[in-house]
């Protein structure tokens, strides 16, 4: 009975997957072709800087097994640049697992607390006060005061002398 190989877990599409050398013709040119499980084993351990057990874990392999891939990508890779082919990034044995979209919900979150903090301090009203509304200021002693959302300044009058106050930029 054949023993059933794992399929290495990848957490990295690459968004380019065809490496070309500058001025060599296509039809003269050979190309070398890196597995996706290949080129994730490179990705862990000489990008991310992970030693070989924890990126072992990461694609749920054996040690001995992710050092058995890293050796090929690299030779792979090596043989591309010595010999100038071009490097095509497809197949393996692999299964892309999703990765977490927890970062860019955590951002998202930051943004909406900024917005809020703006908003509080236009209700205590004074100069700082300048929220998305804009002010109104009085044309004649200078009073100032934040600009309500859908009130015209004009319609408001100064409370201190009781003239139409005007919009300030
Ligand atoms: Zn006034």
């Amino acid at each position: 009975m054949p023993r059933p190989t794992l399929r290495r877990w990848v957490r990295f599409q690459p968004g380019i997957t065809y490496f070309k050398p500058a001025g060599v013709r296509l039809s003269s040119m050979n190309e070398t072709v890196l597995a996706f499980d290949e080129f994730e084993a490179v990705r862990l351990k000489d990008y991310e800087n992970m030693d070989q057990i924890e990126a072992a874990k990461k694609m749920k392999i054996s040690q001995p097994t992710f050092n058995r891939l890293l050796k090929e990508a690299r030779k792979k890779i090596a043989d591309a640049i010595v010999n100038g082919k071009a490097i095509r990034i497809e197949g393996g044995n692999y299964k892309m697992v999703q990765q977490p979209m927890q970062q860019g919900r955590g951002l998202g979150a930051g943004m909406g607390l900024g917005a809020g903090m703006g908003a509080g301090r236009g209700r205590m009203g004074g100069p700082l006060a300048a929220g998305p509304g804009g002010l109104c200021k009085c044309p004649k002693c200078g009073y100032e005061e934040p600009k309500l959302r859908g009130m015209p300044c004009a319609q408001k009058k100064c409370p201190k002398c009781g003239m139409p106050m005007a919009r300030a930029q």
